[in-house]
């Protein structure tokens, strides 16, 4: 099948660019010695998975335990749930997984284990838990300093095994303070998420709760992996990265400098459906492609919901251009000066974020080098669970 024949919207992942983009992932992780454990919450794909799996990831990460079911049926045997878990429906799909896969889930209160301990240990199961840690992005985790005390209430508790800590280091997103590079931004992102997670080692290790030859140690987010380098402290090392966008990339990778528009694998193949005078010597071109596909994500120091492409193969943006609103089904384009696009014309759009794109539909397009497309399922797109 050619690029022509799709019906639009349309997901479109150039397998060249996601082949060089895996590549060049599962390298850093090998030259830094630690193990890519990809988040697959980007693609959702079980094919993906397997060439992640190929290229030598070990295990892979999912938000959620619907996500997890998908790819332990798909004969995934290492899951870890990088989420911190409070509800029983969750701990019922998890004790349902642990006797076909090794499977773990993050825990970061007291209250949080005390609810995980009460269920694992009615069923008579003992279930692998991380610490989830706080390295400076405040959404989940507990911060270093409390996290002796947090551990050693579950290292305590029946029905639950403490194997490691694990940080989001998700402030990476936040760009360049004043004064920063982005570069610098990088590393600092890159450098709290390790730096925390070696001072809660060694303070469990300390303690007699971690040890360096067992103890998990589990980072990641795309724009840190960039500059990632491991370190050793008495004797622990960051064990894993998990960073997930990198298979795509997007706009919002390219703002932040973790890689180019020529990195960017996934577009959005759109159909013009209407052509208009704007205002002011501007066009208004409308695209059959909105919030539904697109998402409403915005991207900082980009404007609008996205790039249009003049030429995806040198991914070459098309000029003058914003695409300036979103409806559910429609993107509004603006173009200074004189439109040369028509109704019925395709365009194609990098999103300003991957991962959210991906949610929204149940199948993409791999587009070979030859130019041609095979249809592929996004199969752990259920959600509902
Ligand atoms: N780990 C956790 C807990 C996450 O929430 C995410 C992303 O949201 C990742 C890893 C992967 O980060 P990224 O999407 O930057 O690759």
């Amino acid at each position: 099948m050619l690029l022509e024949a799709l019906p639009t919207p349309f997901l479109v992942v150039d397998e060249r660019r996601l082949s060089l983009n895996l590549d060049r992932m599962q390298a850093r992780a090998r030259t830094q010695a630690v193990a890519l454990r990809p988040h697959t919450k980007t693609h959702k794909s079980v094919a993906l998975a397997r060439e992640q799996a190929e290229r030598g990831a070990t295990g892979i990460t999912v938000a959620k335990p619907s996500e997890a079911e998908v790819f332990v049926r798909a004969g995934f045997g290492d899951v870890t749930i990088a989420y911190t878990l409070a509800s029983e429906s969750h701990f019922a799909k998890v004790a349902e997984l642990i006797p076909q896969a090794k499977i773990r889930f993050c825990v970061d209160s007291v209250p949080g284990a005390r609810r995980a301990s009460a269920f694992f240990s009615a069923c008579g199961m003992e279930a692998e838990v991380l610490l989830e840690v706080d390295s400076g992005q405040h959404r989940c985790g507990v911060l270093p300093a409390d996290a002796l005390a947090v551990a050693r209430e579950v290292a305590s508790l029946p029905g639950l095994h403490l194997v490691g800590a694990l940080t989001h280091e998700g402030h990476s997103y936040h760009g360049p303070r004043e004064g920063e590079s982005r570069e610098e931004a990088l590393r600092r992102a890159m450098t709290d998420g390790r730096e925390a997670l070696l001072s809660v080692a060694t303070t469990l290790g300390e303690a007699g709760w971690a040890h360096p030859a067992t103890f998990i140690l589990s980072q990641g987010s795309t724009p840190s992996m960039r500059v990632f380098e491991n370190r050793t402290e008495r004797g622990f090392r960051i064990t894993e990265v998990r960073p997930g966008n990198y298979v795509f990339h997007d706009l919002s990778q390219v703002q932040l400098g973790t890689c180019t528009l020529e990195d960017c694998a996934l577009t959005v193949l759109t159909t013009v459906v209407g052509v208009y005078k704007g205002q002011g010597g501007t066009a208004r071109v409308v695209l059959d492609a909105g919030k539904k596909t697109l998402s409403s994500d915005l991207c900082p120091g980009h404007p609008g919901y996205g790039l249009a492409l003049y030429n995806p193969r040198t991914m070459r943006p098309l000029p003058h251009t914003v695409v300036s609103r979103l409806s559910e089904e429609h993107a509004v384009l603006d173009v200074r000066g004189h439109a040369t696009l028509a109704v019925g014309d395709r365009l194609r759009l990098v999103p300003n974020h991957a991962c959210v794109v991906m949610a929204t539909q149940t199948q993409y397009a791999l587009l070979s080098p030859t130019d041609e497309v095979r249809i592929e399922r996004i199969d752990a797109r259920d959600g509902v669970r």
